[in-house]
């Protein structure tokens, strides 16, 4: 059983705070989805969370399985269980999905073993080309052959925790389903996962339990899968910013009102 427990999280970037307490736990076996409008800061958050440079935690504090993430690095972190499938994954030319993955087992005392057949496996499995397993990680890939691939790398490492950010942009409609199966297969064996998505459809195939609205740097709602529903009828607008409040001396009648009592 795993868990990580984000409490309270501050995070500037470039010198304006982004997130300005954010909480949320995730544990083994459960989804939680992070929806909110755009610039709202849930790829911030993620970023925050594996220690991505530039990303500033202010104040607060996340920990995996009680152990304090902020004084680790990234590579650390993904040694300690977590994941993180980016919204827009890197390009690093050179080294191949299987040099990547080899590395990343060898670097947490496994065995690489049958790691090229597992990677066939896995690749038939989300309909990634088998052609393309050569090629460097990454590089001249679609948007929809890259999430692709981040779901082969979770599939292989199975980590504790999997931050995945916007799994939906560049997958087609049957890429999207056949990808959720994996990773909703990958929970079900104990994965914690949270999802970043603008879409209840792929909360629908990961059987999200837990939708967070993240909005003004926080959680300001969270519910079931419903909520995803509701948002998509509703938009964003409950929770952004209030008008400001109307002084008595603005709403005083411009023509004059023997009836009006201010
Ligand atoms: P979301 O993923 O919710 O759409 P982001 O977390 O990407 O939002 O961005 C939140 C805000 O932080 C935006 O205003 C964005 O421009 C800013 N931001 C995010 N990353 C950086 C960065 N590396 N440098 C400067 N500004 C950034
Ligand atoms: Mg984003």
């Amino acid at each position: 059983m795993s868990e990580l427990v984000i409490d309270q999280l501050a995070v500037r970037v470039g010198g304006k705070t982004i997130l300005s307490g954010v909480s949320l736990t995730v544990r083994s076996g459960e989804v939680h989805a992070v929806m909110g409008p755009n610039g709202a800061g849930k790829s911030t958050l993620s970023n925050a969370v594996m220690g991505r440079a530039g990303y500033d935690v202010a104040s607060g504090s996340m920990r995996l399985d009680g152990r304090e993430l902020l004084a680790l690095e990234t590579w650390e972190r993904a040694q300690a269980g977590l994941f993180y499938a980016m919204q827009a994954p890197t390009e690093v030319p050179g080294v191949s999905l299987e040099d990547m993955l080899a590395a990343a087992i060898g670097a947490s005392g496994g065995a690489a073993g049958d790691l090229g057949e597992r990677l066939q496996t896995e690749a038939a499995a989300v309909g990634f080309d088998l052609a393309l397993l050569d090629r460097s990680l990454n590089v001249d890939l679609s948007g929809g052959e890259k999430k692709r691939s981040e779901t082969i790398q979770m599939s292989v490492l199975h980590p504790r925790i999997a931050l995945i950010d916007e799994l939906d942009s560049g997958l087609d409609v049957d890429g999207l389903r056949t990808v959720a199966r994996r990773i909703e297969q990958l929970t079900e064996s104990g994965m914690g996962v949270l999802v970043i998505t603008h879409f209840p459809r792929l909360l629908h195939e990961l059987k999200a339990d837990q939708v967070h609205v993240l909005a003004q740097g926080r959680i300001v709602a969270s519910g079931g899968p419903e909520l995803a529903l509701e948002l998509e009828r509703t938009g964003y607008g409950d929770y952004l910013e209030d008008e400001p409040p109307v002084s008595p001396a603005a709403s005083r009648p411009q023509i004059d009102d023997p009836f009006f009592m201010g």
